[in-house]
């Protein structure tokens, strides 16, 4: 089995440019739990992944869930007495309050507020605010241009749907030499906000990109990789309602988020704990060189919650960069093109690759010598070991745990865990060993 290597597609300076240019086309585009702006954002995705996308109406039950109705605006504004537009849904689609309702009406100043939402400690960010299941409706601003607003009759208008629809998801499934299944989960439901939502998307996308590529040209990866771009919460939830009976084969699973801001990757752990995607997390950023946090479980946050609960019980985890509430961007306008850096995006594609590559390849051996050291010398293995490359040097230490551990019972990544050594040197090792006939796979 080839190594996942990312480089096959595309230079890493090319990867940071498909970044930035997929992420300025989803940026501006307006989209909510159900609606147009989804179905854009899985249009685009179509553009360079076969994405199936599904409509499930509202009102279909899911779960202990509805799908609720569809929503859709075209235009909101709030216009003073002189007919400027002092909030302008054109400008940032951020400035109404997602899934708000229709309105058109005059309203003096202490009538409106209200209905305004401003953030006094940040100033000059819009915040990010929905309306989900109530119907309501509400704008957001720039506390200080809130603080500047005069005594006037203002003219408030939203012109939205809120009606019987759909709920759209898209899904791919890039089939491996088994049926069993990774999940790769991202939501898509995030309006003008760029780490939280556009920066899953994109590393999802390109993953899923990369694998096709790989198929196609014959190495297709041992698991079957299925891919999940949906909204938050009632997305998963309607997923999996409709995919109860095929839950059990997916052995492996993450949730990708805030992937391009500059802190330090987080790996949030499986409700499980010890699943083995929480280990190949923990393995792959302790050997990464770079700073990190493993925290464990908790029944807050994105969708590895539906995931993660108790009637399924996937082995789920969540990949981001700084966790959600804890930058303060986070679900303001300042999470922006300009917050999110393509080479932190790069960097967290290369670590999801280095997670799946190490469950690609924790498979069993079997040692075929095992009473005693087996005569390596006399194999030609040594030789083999000088001709590697420099920076290998723990390939003898590796190649004598793999023989010592492969009493059947070992994995590949037991092996590493065990000897503290990265992953890759303990795979390497096995590969020279079994070419040798010194080891046997059994898994
Ligand atoms: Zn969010």
């Amino acid at each position: 089995m080839r190594p996942l290597d990312l480089t096959e597609l595309l230079a890493i300076g090319d990867l940071e440019a498909h970044f930035g240019a997929l992420l300025a086309r989803l940026y501006p585009i307006c989209r909510s739990i159900t609606g147009d702006g989804v179905r854009e954002t899985l249009a685009i995705l179509q553009e360079s992944i076969p994405l199936e996308v599904h409509e499930v109406p509202s009102g279909t039950p899911v779960l202990d869930w509805v799908v609720p109705k569809e929503w859709n605006i075209r235009d909101a504004y709030v216009k003073n007495s002189r007919g400027e537009r002092v909030i302008d849904f054109k400008k940032s689609n951020l400035h109404v309050v997602g899934y708000s309702v229709a309105v058109s009406r005059r309203m003096s100043l202490a009538e409106l507020k209200p209905k305004l939402h401003s953030l006094p400690n940040q100033p000059k960010w819009i915040p990010f605010r929905s309306s989900f299941y109530r119907d309501d409706w509400g704008f957001c601003l720039e506390h200080e241009r809130l603080e500047a607003l005069v005594d006037d009759e203002y003219e408030v208008v939203i012109d939205s749907t809120l009606s019987d629809g759909s709920l759209s998801y898209g899904e791919l499934l890039v089939p491996g030499a088994t049926d069993e299944e990774v999940l790769l989960s991202a939501h898509v439901c995030h309006p003008s906000l760029c780490n939280d939502n556009l920066t899953g998307i994109s590393v999802g996308a390109l993953f899923a990109r990369y694998l096709l590529a790989r198929a196609r040209a014959g190495h297709p990866a041992r698991y079957s990789y299925r891919f999940l771009f949906a909204p938050v919460t009632i997305g998963a939830i309607t997923w999996l309602a409709r995919n109860e009976h095929q839950v059990a084969r997916i052995k492996h699973g993450l949730v990708l988020t805030l992937l391009g801001d500059s802190g330090m990757t987080h790996y949030k752990r499986s409700r499980r704990g010890n699943a083995a995607i929480d280990r190949a997390a923990q393995h792959v950023l302790e050997h990464s060189g770079a700073p990190f946090k493993v925290d464990d479980f908790l029944p807050y946050g994105y969708d590895e919650r539906q995931f993660c609960s108790p009637g399924f019980d996937m082995p789920v985890g969540c990949l981001m960069r700084t966790p959600f509430q804890q930058f303060p961007e986070y679900h303001t306008s300042g999470d922006n093109l300009d917050f999110v850096r393509p080479d932190k995006l790069v960097d967290s594609l290369t670590k999801c690759l280095s997670i799946f590559d190490v469950l690609e390849h924790d498979v069993r051996y079997l040692n075929l010598n095992p009473k005693a050291e087996p005569q390596l010398g006399r194999r030609g293995i040594y030789r083999a070991l000088a001709d590697r490359k420099a920076g290998e040097e723990s390939s003898e230490l590796s190649m004598l745990w793999v023989l010592n551990q492969s009493d059947g019972h070992h994995s590949l990544l037991d092996i590493a865990e065990r000897s503290k050594l990265k992953f890759e040197s303990i795979r390497k090792a096995a590969a020279l060993l079994e070419e040798c006939g010194l080891i046997r796979r059994l898994s």
